[in-house]
């Protein structure tokens, strides 16, 4: 089972929303940026006035990586880890849910996986048509 999330001040809006099944990010009110992971501020124009904003969950596969040395603590297998182009422009580094090899340019969807502690955390699986 996967390890918990560990919840920080700036993380647990992110965490809440999994738990709810939501995929949601950080969004700069003054500007509209969006960003991942979390951070007390804009990137863009540095302001801390932000909310949150859902977003799609779909994207697509722009690398990937697959550990060979053992799985690591709470992981049966060692999971394909993804770098996903989401829809809205941002990256997320995620894992990809499949005992086949990714393939960059593949569309992916948001999904969420229990932790040994019963919270969720995001993970990928293949869109299929
Ligand atoms: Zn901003």
């Amino acid at each position: 089972m996967r390890p918990d999330p560990i919840k920080r001040i700036d993380t647990a809006f992110f965490w809440d929303a999994c738990e709810q099944g939501k995929f949601v990010v950080q969004k700069c009110e003054p500007c509209n940026t969006l960003w991942h992971p979390p951070r007390p501020m804009c990137p863009k124009c540095h302001s801390v006035e932000k909310t949150h904003q859902k977003l799609s969950g779909k994207g697509v596969i722009m690398s990937w990586v697959r550990q060979v040395r053992p799985a690591s603590y709470g992981f049966e297998n060692s999971p394909f880890v993804i770098l996903v182009e989401l829809n809205e422009g941002l990256r997320i580094v995620s894992n990809l849910i499949s005992d086949s090899v990714p393939v960059i340019g593949e569309i992916v969807e948001v999904d969420f996986e229990k932790t040994v502690g019963g919270k969720s955390v995001p993970i990928f699986k293949r869109v299929v048509d």
